[in-house]
């Protein structure tokens, strides 16, 4: 059945300088079938050693335990813990029985290791047995130490093993009980193999089948009871040794009484005879004299004697034992009560950890591209708007010192391509707008509802459908707008001005159309009102509110640029020549200062206009308008400059007024000086082409009325101006000059060689700019950045197209699939193209869509590092709990490990308590996630319009998983541990 080859066990010294111990030392035995086996020795000479080893609880430094033919070297651990599910029942010397199971519960459990049902008559059968009936439901606390062996010994026999093993067994009870607990295991030793370590010589000679002496891990003596069985010598005298027995009641005759004075003859001491039965049978158990009057004595044993059977392979068939899930949860779950605190701190940490993966979870769902597509689906918009951004790097300076450099997006100007491919995606009624800064001039602005500026002017092509809006004619001439019927209803309520009348003539937007409003400095005709939709009602609390509500008022600037509301409608060439004077186009220095500073001087007398000169800037020159003096250039060289046509008048107007005044205006003869006229002639087409207006007068020279100038007028007084002065050396003068309007270098004169011609300018920018070689303007601009305290300079690779105007394109959305899957290309594209430009889409949803997909990044982001951070902590606190609840649980593990319960079932116990933690946890963080939930999507639902943290079914069951994960990897390393120690290290620990 087993047997041992050679069997060696050294321990380890603990530390560098101890010695190591050699606990057994080449012990080889071999053990049959059934009979009690006794290991004897002092203590410390090995004997638990070898009984662990023995029993699979220990495993040797060398040699091998052989089981029924299958040696243990090739045993796994859990092979080891199956051997002894399967044949062992281990007894110990501290009963090792588990506290918070009853006694039926304890013995069913050795059972149900093997995977076998409690079987309650089994257990009854076995508790009458070791005479305990009646206890099966009796916790352990209320036994005595005899009772609480005996339910051991009960325990290692339910599974009807083929050995016990039992160390000690009586070491902790009283000589008449531990009388009691030899006299079962003799019972048992009947039919199976009972291995007992003891140092009692007394009790292992009365109960011993077989002694095996122990000392310094070496056998000293192997020895088994064999009866010398009795010589009969006469008929009723026998003898045994040197005991002689006279048979009970006997008829002695001769031959009998010649015995006893033999045997009288030749004894050395006193005889007695005794007839009390008890002294007789005391004597008889002394002298180990058996019931058959044979004596028992030891003698060496004959390992050849031992029977040896040859074992198939399904002899040793192991049973793998299986905790039942039910034994794992009540063990696990003992140990939460007793760190209530440590266990609430755990539990909160994780649950908050938990609740910011629900919460990333739920955003985890929201797909911008869904939402996206169906916010477009959804809405009512009839028209999408694109505008063209390009890259540009602003950077800051201090005194010329780089202070900062960052990248931002402009608006640029689409080219005809791009308008092209648009309209081949959403029709021809595709138009484009520009920028502008104006406004509409009013009375009375009366509230935050109204506003008046012109952001945006467009031109809608004839054969547009949008057209068909227009209520009254669309402007076809210079000087004519459409306005919407947002700007209408604001007209009507502010009272615009110059609307050709007085104030209360305009009671109704209708009645504006045919009257005139001041847009910028310039007068328009209205002759038509667009329909730019109704106004959604929520903002119309702005119309009265004294109380500025700044986040209703800044959602209501994004919601009326994001349409037709603020856009003003002229003729295409109006709206070239706004494009030309307003907008952004070709304008890569927009936000450079270098446009910003220089002195002017002249060599004439001053300018008139003193808007003009003193704060006239330079640029570079497009070429664009300008009418050279002489042969056409490509570019200017230093000491040449280009000036406006304002700044052209002003200096003509300076020289003809000397000419005037050193000319008389007749003669001697009181004729009228001719040249007199001519410059007076001059003189006033001069003035004409300053103001941009036309007096004119009756016959008696008194004024009639004025006009503007039309641009055949300007043109051919322009030519005409160049013509008679384009010979005169005219020159400029430029200093760099701060901020301060203080010259910071030297002046330097600059010939003028051209004007730039522009029929309307209302560009004050634009008519006080001198223009001059690129190399001198950054001889200015270095001269005079050192003397600027801040500064910033912009640069860009984007290039302007030649044909570009329009800023923002209009397109008529048809809410299809197609339109919908280009417009989330457009509004997903980061790329810029070869032109360091892109379009995008512009408008109110598309900001509001932008602040949620930000929102939701930085939300998870957020969510994800600080749960991170906290799932850490909690990890820990959870591993420190359970890493306690394992060494509170140390005693547990070593009584199932030698009832023969595997590594994998310690797992379960453990994972059983942190899997209940953690649902726990889990439970707890969803509602918290749901009440987070619900209170995130109130705070939120203004701004986003819809509810974003959606806690469904999928984020429960993330939760659940990483409750399970967390569960999992805190409960692992301290498990792990545990449950790969030897057994004997576990009941060691008890
Ligand atoms: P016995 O049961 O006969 O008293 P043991 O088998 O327990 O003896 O021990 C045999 C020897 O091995 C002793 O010297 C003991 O000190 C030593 N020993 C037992 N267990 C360990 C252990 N885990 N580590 C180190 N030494 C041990
Ligand atoms: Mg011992």
């Amino acid at each position: 059945m087993l047997e041992v080859k050679n069997l060696s066990k050294i321990y380890k010294a603990k530390n560098k300088d101890g010695v190591d111990t050699k606990a057994l030392d080449g012990v080889s035995l071999s053990f049959a079938e059934k009979g009690m086996v006794f290991l004897l020795g002092k203590s410390g000479s090995g004997k638990s050693t070898l009984l662990n080893i023995c029993g699979g609880l220990d495993s040797p430094s060398g040699g091998e335990v052989i089981v029924k033919g299958r040696s243990s070297k090739d045993f796994s651990q859990t092979d080891f813990d199956s051997y002894r599910n399967t044949f062992v029942g281990f007894i110990f010397q501290e009963y090792n029985i588990l506290s918070e199971f009853s006694v039926e519960d304890n013995i069913a459990l050795a059972l149900e290791l093997q995977g076998k049902p409690k079987d309650k008559n089994a257990i009854n059968d076995l508790l009458e047995q070791v005479d305990l009936t009646g206890f099966a439901k009796r916790k352990p606390n209320t036994l005595s130490g005899g009772q609480k062996q005996r339910i051991a010994i009960a325990r290692a026999l339910i599974k009807s093993p083929e050995i016990i093993m039992a160390d000690e067994p009586t070491g902790a009870l009283d000589s008449a009980t531990g009388k009691q607990v030899f006299d079962t295991l003799k019972k048992l030793s009947r039919d199976k193999l009972v291995l007992v370590v003891s140092h009692d010589r007394d009790f292992a000679e009365q109960y011993g089948d077989r002694i095996i002496e122990l000392k310094d891990g070496k056998i000293l003596s192997d020895v088994s009871k064999t009866a010398r069985p009795n010589t009969s010598v006469s008929k009723n005298v026998s003898t045994v040794g040197d005991v002689l027995c006279i048979k009970r009641n006997a008829e002695l005759g001769e031959q009998d009484f010649e015995e006893i004075k033999a045997f009288l003859k030749a004894s050395k001491s006193d005889v007695i005879i005794a007839n009390n039965e008890n002294d007789v049978a005391k004597f008889k158990k002394a002298s180990r004299i058996n019931d058959e009057g044979a004596k028992e004595i030891f003698v060496d044993t004959n390992g050849d004697k031992i029977e040896k059977k040859n074992y198939k392979p399904e002899d040793s068939r192991f049973i793998r034992s299986k905790l039942p899930m039910r034994h794992a949860v009540k063990i696990g779950a003992s140990s939460l009560k007793s760190k209530p605190f440590r266990l609430a701190l755990t539990i909160i940490l994780c649950a908050v950890s938990f609740v910011l993966f629900g919460l990333l979870s739920t955003l985890s769902f929201y797909n911008s591209e869904s939402s996206f597509k169906q916010t477009l689906l959804d809405s009512d918009r009839e028209y999408v708007a694109f505008d063209k951004q390009y890259l540009l790097t602003e950077k800051g300076y201090e005194y010329g010192e780089e202070l900062y450099e960052f990248d931002r997006l402009e608006n640029g100007v689409f080219s005809s391509d791009e308008i092209t491919s648009l309209k081949s995606d959403f029709g021809n009624d595709v138009f484009g707008g520009v920028n502008t800064t104006v406004e509409y001039g009013v009375r009375s602005k009366t509230s935050n509802y109204w506003y008046t500026s012109i952001p945006m002017v467009a031109h809608i092509p004839q054969g547009n459908s949008l057209r068909d809006k227009v209520r009254g004619e669309y402007p076809e001439n210079d000087g004519e707008i459409c306005i919407s019927s947002y700007s209408a209803e604001m007209l009507v309520a502010c009272i615009p001005v110059n609307s050709e009348g007085s104030q209360s003539n305009v009671s109704s937007p209708d009645e504006l159309i045919g009257k005139y409003v001041r847009v910028g400095n310039r007068d328009y005709k209205i002759t038509g009102i667009l329909d730019s939709g109704s106004i959604d009602p929520k903002f119309d609390s702005l119309k009265t509110d004294t109380e500025q509500n700044f986040a209703l008022m800044s959602e209501f600037d994004a919601y009326l640029n994001d349409g037709l509301h603020l856009v003003a409608f002229v003729s295409e060439r109006e709206l070239l020549n706004v494009a030309k004077n307003f907008s952004n186009a070709g304008f890569a220095y927009f936000g450079d200062e270098r446009r910003a500073f220089a002195h002017i001087f002249s060599n004439e007398l001053i300018y008139t206009n003193d808007d003009l000169h003193p704060n006239a800037s330079y640029d570079k020159l497009t070429n664009e308008g300008v009418i050279y003096f002489g042969a056409t250039k490509t570019a200017l060289s230093d000491g040449e400059a280009v000036i406006s046509a304002k700044h052209f008048a002003e200096h003509i107007s300076a020289i003809l007024q000397n000419r005037m005044q050193s000319m008389p205006p007749h003669d001697d003869k009181g004729n009228i000086n001719p040249e007199y006229i001519k410059v007076n002639e001059l003189f006033d087409k001069v003035n004409t082409l300053s103001s941009g207006i036309v007096f004119e007068y009756d016959e008696n020279g008194s004024h009639k009325s004025e006009r503007p100038l039309t641009e055949a007028e300007y043109n051919s007084i322009l030519a005409e101006l160049i013509d008679e002065f384009e010979n005169i050396e005219m020159t400029v003068g430029l200093a760099p000059s701060n901020n301060q309007n203080v010259t910071v270098g030297e002046m330097k004169n600059y010939n003028v060689v051209g004007i730039v011609s522009d029929y309307v300018v209302n560009d004050y920018t634009k008519e006080t700019s001198i223009y001059i070689s690129e190399s001198e303007l950054n001889r200015l601009w270095d001269a005079q950045k050192v003397t600027l305290e801040h500064y910033t300079e912009v640069t860009t690779n984007y290039v302007a197209p030649k044909d570009g105007i329009y800023n923002i394109l209009f397109a008529p959305f048809a809410k299809s699939q197609e339109q919908t899957e280009i417009l989330w290309g457009i509004y997903s594209n980061e790329l810029l193209d070869n032109n360091s430009s892109k379009i995008s889409l512009s408008g109110y949803y598309v900001n509001n869509l932008r602040g949620i997909d930000t929102l939701v990044k930085d939300l998870s982001k957020i969510f994800l590092y600080v749960g991170l951070v906290l799932a850490v902590f909690a990890m820990l606190l959870f591993s420190n709990f359970i890493a306690i609840s394992i060494s509170q649980k140390k005693k547990e593990i070593g009584i199932l490990r030698a009832v023969g319960a595997r590594g994998i079932d310690v797992f379960k116990i453990f994972f059983s308590e942190s899997f209940f933690i953690a649902m726990i946890c889990a439970l707890i963080s969803t509602v918290g996630s749901i009440v987070v939930c619900g209170i995130l999507n109130k705070t939120l639902a203004s701004e986003l319009g819809a509810s974003l943290f959606v806690f469904g079914i999928p984020s429960f069951l993330v939760i659940v998983a990483i409750a399970t994960l967390t569960a999992v990897i805190a409960t692992f390393l301290p498990v792990w541990s545990a449950a790969k120690k030897k057994p004997v290290d576990s009941i060691r620990a008890i």
